[in-house]
């Protein structure tokens, strides 16, 4: 087994500890892990530091950092479907959606491996030409990284990726739950050559081996992708040490639909922004905000095609949607839909776990759709994180971008409309990191991803996700130096 990956050498745990990882299909064990803890976390931080400050892995290029995650790359498309089917295992989600996770993980390697490599800091202007004076950029040092359970490899090469271009060394935690394409993506860094030390694996909960990371001073930077109560405690626990955090929180995202947009696209969208993965997106558009000429038949044709959406295994070609991810997360979800019911949402879709017997053993939970909706409801401001869509309404432009605007949050929204006038109107009106227009979903590597407000700090993808790894040092050099005689005395 060994599944822990610390200076080099795949190791099991101190303690001995164990954790079987269940297929939240059918609740069969899919595989057993190491269960790491505080000694394991502290022995991967101090590989991590000593491969920091030994000069071998800072003596590397951009071009050979960039090499290696191009090995990596590769390696990922070699194993594409091994590792697809493993993220189905371990998380449930279709056999398809795991495929696009493989690929646009690859895409983020790659992206990486050039900006690596198109880094080569700035000159400025001293106002002499007696003083040659640059900014470099410099990799900020031992890298904790914390990861969770809805998209675990994809989350995890977010932050890996840059981290390794910028010329870190790292720890990365995947969620206890999910851990085993982080494992299988480990493996594949170091078939690809990483040095020993300079990526390590832990296992193992939050509270104790993800805290002890956070809590050593060894650790220059934290970069954590979870909930936002875990996200409030690392900052605070971070605070003592003036560790760096980057923090990527959850989200209520509005999905604004106006009358003039194509409706049946719309719905189509509106669907998968909701129901894909279950809704375990954070990005998810779970707030859908609707023009009321359109309400009445946007919301029976959603509906309508939300009961009819065909649950089942990951692994089943006809299956259109997988169960959650584990019994606790199921009641949470279920406690969400009663309190939506108790604060007056009209269900018109869902709101119960399936029928269908082969479905029993699975964490399975019908996408549902709450209507009637109202901005100071808790199911319409808070994550569900579940299979449920709320639906509010609106007359004018500006009660929809109010209504938008309406949360804590602000990780990402949508805008339907056949005017590109207002289409850019309200994109630019709503306080989210990332804003759709007639689309919703995707992301670019190249492009940065984050949260306004409390759904996070810093960026990741993009040119700011590889400088959240770096550090800015300014470099000047006197080339005429000459005694100044400041102090005559
Ligand atoms: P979580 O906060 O419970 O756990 C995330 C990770 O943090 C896990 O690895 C967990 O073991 C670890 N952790 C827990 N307590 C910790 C502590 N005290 N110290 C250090 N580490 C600790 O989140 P989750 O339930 O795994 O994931 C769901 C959440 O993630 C949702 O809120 C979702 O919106 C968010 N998310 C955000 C993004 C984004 O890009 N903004 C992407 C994916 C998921």
């Amino acid at each position: 087994m060994s599944s822990l990956f610390i200076q080099g050498t795949w190791v099991t745990a101190s303690g001995g500890a164990t954790r079987d990882v269940i297929n939240p299909y059918d609740r069969s064990v899919a595989r057993t892990v190491d269960e790491g803890d505080q000694a394991d976390a502290r022995a991967a931080v101090l590989a991590a530091r000593a491969a920091f400050d030994d000069a071998d892995w800072r003596t590397w290029t951009a071009r050979g950092r960039g090499d290696l995650l191009r090995r990596v790359a590769e390696l990922l498309q070699r194993d594409r479907e091994d590792i697809a089917r493993l993220e189905t295992l371990d998380t449930g989600k279709t056999l398809v959606e795991s495929r696009v996770d493989v690929d646009d993980v690859t895409g983020v390697f790659r992206y990486y491996a050039s900006r690596a490599e198109a880094d080569p800091g700035r000159l400025v202007d001293a106002g002499t030409p007696a003083v040659r004076s640059r900014v470099v950029h410099e990799p900020v040092g031992v890298c904790a990284l914390i990861t969770p359970w809805n998209y675990p490899l994809l989350q995890a090469s977010w932050k890996v990726a840059p981290a390794l271009a910028a010329g870190n060394t790292l720890v990365i935690k995947p969620s206890e739950i999910t851990p085993l394409t982080t494992i299988a993506m480990v493996r594949l860094i170091e078939e690809a050559g990483v040095p020993a030390g300079v990526v390590n694996l832990v296992l193992g909960p939050g509270a104790t081996v993800g805290a002890a990371l956070v809590d050593d001073p060894r650790v220059d930077l934290v970069s954590f992708t979870g909930g936002l109560d875990t996200g409030r405690q690392i900052m605070r626990s971070a605070a003592e040490h003036v560790t760096t955090v980057a923090l990527e929180l959850g989200g209520k995202n509005p999905n604004i639909v106006f009358a003039d947009a194509d409706l049946e696209t719309a719905i189509d969208y509106a669907l998968i922004a909701a129901f894909l993965h279950a809704g375990q997106v954070c990005s998810a558009g779970t707030r859908l905000i609707v023009a009321d000429e359109v309400h009445d038949d946007f919301v029976a044709g959603l509906a309508e095609r939300a009961e009819a959406i065909r649950l089942g295994s990951g692994f089943d070609p006809d299956a259109e949607c997988g169960p959650l991810v584990s019994a606790e997360h199921r009641a949470k979800v279920e406690s969400y839909v009663e309190l939506g019911l108790r604060e007056g949402a009209r269900l018109v879709a869902g709101g119960k776990r399936p029928d269908e017997p082969g479905l029993r053993d699975g964490y399975f939970y019908r996408p549902t759709v709450f209507d009637d909706c109202r901005s100071d409801m808790r199911v319409v401001q808070e994550e569900t994180f579940g299979p449920i869509v709320t639906v509010e309404r609106f007359t004018e432009e500006a009660a929809a971008i109010e209504l938008g605007n309406d949360t804590d949050y602000g990780l990402a929204g949508a805008v339907w409309t056949s005017d590109p006038g207002r289409a850019e109107r309200v994109a630019r009106s709503l306080r989210h990191g990332t804003v759709w227009i007639n689309d919703f979903g995707p992301y670019l590597p190249q492009a940065e991803w984050g949260g306004f407000k409390r759904s996070g700090i810093g960026r990741e993808l993009g040119h700011e996700g590889l400088a959240e790894y770096q550090q800015a040092k300014h470099i000047y050099e006197n080339t005429e130096p000459a005694p100044q005689r400041w102090f005559a005395g």
